[in-house]
């Protein structure tokens, strides 16, 4: 696993993680099924009907999907406005992962609400320098991966990059630790 891979995984962006979608779902399936309808004039008006058909099983889908990670959210006492900030098309890329993988991703969420709350990620209690925003709080598994200079952990980008373009707050180590 490459150190961008460790990165990626605890949220330095909040998408979900990226394997090859999964073909052959049954919302692929409805969508892409093209009935073979018999040469009989009178049965030409069946073709407008699958548009509803496939609209309404994808609204199902993103329906069951929200409830699944509601129950997660639940599972893991994490607050359920993350799951209700995802988008239409959030709801759609879950579609396909297993559980655990879900699970990792509403963490992911969580910790990133977090951020953005100016508050260090629970498990966040390692002090790194990341090249952008300074020193900050990172969870020990990725700090353990990074070059070390001058006493620090060092890194290109990390997961309160985004917190500070936003102009959000930053809670600091004590860099003297460290001098
Ligand atoms: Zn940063």
């Amino acid at each position: 696993m490459s150190v961008a891979d460790i990165l990626r995984e605890w949220g330095i962006v909040p998408t979900v993680p990226t394997l090859s979608p999964k073909v052959g779902t049954s919302q692929t399936l409805v969508a892409s099924h093209v009935p073979t309808v018999p040469i009989v004039p009178a049965e030409k008006h069946k073709a407008r009907a699958q548009p509803l058909i496939s609209r309404s099983a994808a609204r199902g889908d993103r329906d069951r999907m929200r409830a699944a990670l509601l129950a997660l959210a639940d599972d893991l006492e994490l607050d359920r406005a993350i799951i209700h900030r995802l988008t239409t098309a959030d709801l759609a890329d879950c579609a396909g992962f297993p559980a655990d993988a879900l699970r990792a991703y509403l963490v992911a969420l969580d910790d990133t609400a977090t951020r953005q709350a100016g508050k260090v990620a629970v498990g966040d209690t390692a002090a790194i320098y990341c090249a952008r925003c300074g020193p900050v709080f990172i969870h020990p598994d990725i700090a353990a991966v990074l070059p070390v200079v001058n006493g620090w952990p060092r890194a290109l980008g990390c997961p309160w990059c985004f917190v500070r373009k936003a102009g959000g707050t930053i809670p600091r180590p004590e860099e003297a630790d460290h001098d």
